[in-house]
């Protein structure tokens, strides 16, 4: 694949968020493949949809994002989700899952073999629960039904034991024709080896959504040169206090001339595949800097 030539990157105005009374479903029905970065200051939530009808979300933010989150998936004139994916018990990815749950109809739900000793844990079983929902394991070389144009499978994690939550994190990849998306949730070096050894080449993708909000934690040197992004995308709070994303990361990118979105200074950001060019559109254009490092 010469992926950079089929990245197509434009920073024309945003369309998603056009706030206007009555306005509803913008895009219906959606003729690309999209991938909905959407912002939720510190935390992840992605929605995917596909021209065939389907939607998936992955996480939904923290617990004061879920009903953002739910009333972006409105606004787009969606009423079920097909799949949707908690990554990891931590409550900037499943925090806002319970709104969802109640919210919509709901196709499959999965989450990480790894139970959490929170509220907002319970929450999310409680909501489950309440809908009839079966949760599904995530886990690696499982294919989740989704789109039949379109197939997305988990690469994490392995069924064993780690030190935090972080490393129990979902990893989808999606791919959709000739393009492939990765996203990582908050998946660790530890995960990204285990990955390197099972999937080798084929970890491949055209976008990626980098492990932990851009930490060091993630996103290995090692990792990084084999995914071999054509661009990637951080979901972080603008200064958060963990100085996501980390400098070391920045520099990776920059050095191999790989652009960055990120939600804290561009807001939603939402990418588009026809399967073989990708492009790209942010919320909030005018704060972005674009480094035409190649
Ligand atoms: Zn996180």
């Amino acid at each position: 694949m010469t992926k950079f030539k089929k990245l197509i990157l434009s920073s024309v105005l945003a369309i998603m968020m056009i706030i206007s009374a009555g306005c509803e479903a913008l895009i219906d029905p959606v003729t690309e493949l999209e991938l909905h970065f959407i912002d939720v200051g510190q935390g992840d939530s992605t929605l995917i949809l596909t021209p065939g009808g389907y939607s998936m979300l992955i996480d939904a933010g923290d617990n004061t994002q879920g009903e953002n989150v739910a009333s972006y998936i409105r606004s787009l004139g969606i009423s079920r989700i097909d799949v949707l994916i908690g990554t990891h018990p931590d409550a900037d990815h499943i925090g806002g899952i319970d709104d969802i749950i109640d919210s919509f109809e709901i196709g499959d739900f999965y989450m990480p073999r790894k139970t959490h000793d929170t509220k907002t844990y319970e929450d999310v079983l409680l909501a489950a629960k309440a809908k009839g929902l079966k949760i599904k394991a995530a886990e690696s070389d499982k294919a989740i039904a989704f789109d039949p144009d379109s197939s997305a499978l988990f690469l994490s994690p392995e069924n064993k034991s780690y030190p935090d939550n972080n490393a129990y994190s979902a990893v989808v990849q999606l791919t959709y024709k000739n393009s492939r998306f990765l996203l990582m949730g908050d998946a660790e070096i530890e995960n990204e080896e285990d990955m390197i050894s099972k999937y080798g080449d084929s970890l491949s993708s055209d976008i990626i959504k980098l492990g932990h909000h851009g930490s060091a934690t993630s996103s290995s040197e090692e990792f990084l040169d084999i995914v071999n992004p054509s661009a990637a995308v951080v979901s972080c709070a603008y200064k958060n206090k963990y100085s996501h994303p980390h400098k070391e990361i920045l520099s990776y990118l920059e050095e191999n001339d790989i652009p960055l979105y990120r939600t804290d200074e561009q807001g939603t950001v939402v990418f588009y595949s026809d399967g073989e060019s990708v492009s790209v559109n942010m919320e909030d254009a005018g704060s972005y800097t674009y480094r035409k490092g190649n």
